[in-house]
């Protein structure tokens, strides 16, 4: 059997791990959990109405989207982990229109996106009595994950399937050989989706990689309001969405600090950045703000073109990086895409991105 290591078990390692064929492969899974951006994320899945015109990575961010239900159903996600609650987005009057023309001509190849509705003041307030009342567009295939509880049981699965795990930090000594506490350890192949320590990983093999750290941070406030789970994601004109999940709990979020890069500590100026930006759009602010808050901070990978990347860098190593903002949605596609690659050999990913060597060079 061939010997597979994965070194990050962020969204795109852990459902690598879980659709990798084990009758072919013997699995061990590495990560060091620290700065992990799937936990440390807010949890909306809705690429459609993105103005980014970068077709490659829409293409990618939408069919990433429509991955969800074969997700859901592999791995009986239940409405705590994932859910379907739709999206509104809230914008001024005359950029709504726009929206909506845009929104029609997505859903010709993206009929996931579901029913677009405009919404007047008082139905977006009916919609998520949260919101002052405000007009707004509603999209009915618009999702929420909870990226942790989305780790929490993907590693069961993993687990139960026979992947090893191992929660320790480790560097490369070569393209086949891991080091771990000082000890080697030989792979017949190894996958880095360690966002973005992806860099630091292979400097010692000589790779310079097109990457860099950002700063996310976001408040998650537990309110009493218990019919929380039934809301839309509403995504406010502005920094701050807001992003309700089950029993009372609601987030806010998120800050993009290019400066902080590892950074993770919350701060103060994150907590006035993101509810004075969400302050106008509610309808009572202190419902939310005088509720018991918690800060999640995570480190976002960037490349230079904000585009992901991910595939065969030589015959012993793959990678995956470069997921920005939204890779809770593609993220997952992207581990699938490489799990077939290593299941069956046939590369798959080109149409949605530059080659590799466009982000990393030797
Ligand atoms: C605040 C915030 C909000 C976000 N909101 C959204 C959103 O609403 N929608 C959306 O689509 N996306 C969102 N994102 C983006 C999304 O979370 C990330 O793009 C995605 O989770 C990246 O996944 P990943 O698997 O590449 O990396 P990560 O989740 O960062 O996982 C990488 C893992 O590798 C491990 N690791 C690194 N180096 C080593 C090493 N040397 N040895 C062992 N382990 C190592 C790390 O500890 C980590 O666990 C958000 C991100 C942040 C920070």
């Amino acid at each position: 059997m061939e010997r597979i290591a994965i070194i990050g078990g962020g969204i795109i390692g852990m459902t690598l791990a879980n659709y990798l064929d084990l009758n072919k492969f013997d699995v061990t899974l590495f990560d060091e959990g620290i700065g992990q951006a799937t936990s440390a994320s807010a949890g909306i899945i809705s690429p459609w109405l993105s103005k980014r015109r970068n077709q490659k990575w829409y293409q990618l961010a939408k069919d990433g989207a429509a991955f969800f239900p074969k997700l859901r159903q592999d791995y009986q996600l239940d409405q705590t982990i994932y859910q379907q609650a739709g999206t509104l987005i809230i914008r001024p009057e005359k950029q709504l229109e726009e929206l909506l023309a845009l929104a029609a001509e997505r859903k010709k190849d993206a009929p996931e996106i579901g029913t677009i509705e405009k919404l007047l003041p008082e139905q977006t307030k009916a919609a998520l009595p949260l919101l002052k009342p405000v007009p707004a567009i509603k999209i009915s295939g618009g999702g929420r994950l909870d990226g942790k509880a989305y780790l929490k049981r993907l590693k069961q699965t993993a687990e139960a399937k026979g992947v090893n795990f191992i929660a320790k930090r480790v560097t490369l000594s070569d393209s086949q050989t891991i080091l771990l506490d000082n000890q080697s350890i030989a792979f017949d192949q190894i996958i880095i989706t360690a966002g973005p320590h992806l860099k630091e990983l292979l400097a010692p093999l000589g790779y310079q990689v097109d990457l860099r750290p950002q700063k996310g941070q976001l408040l998650v406030f537990q309110t009493m309001i218990a019919d929380s789970g039934t809301f839309p994601v509403a995504m406010l004109d502005g920094e701050a969405d807001l992003i309700p999940f089950m029993d009372g709990k609601i987030l806010l979020g998120a800050t993009h600090e290019n400066e902080a890069g590892w950074d993770l500590a919350a701060t103060q100026e994150a907590f006035q950045q993101l509810t004075s930006s969400a302050h106008k759009f509610l309808a009572d602010p202190q419902q939310i703000f005088s509720a018991p808050m918690q800060y999640r901070v995570g480190t976002r990978a960037y490349t230079s073109d904000f585009a992901p990347f991910f595939g065969r860098l030589s015959p012993e190593l793959l990678v995956a990086s470069g997921l920005g903002s939204s890779g809770l949605t593609t993220g997952p596609y992207i581990g699938y895409l490489l799990a077939q690659q290593l299941n069956t050999g046939n590369e798959n990913g080109t149409i949605y991105q530059k080659s590799l060597q466009h982000y990393i060079s030797h």
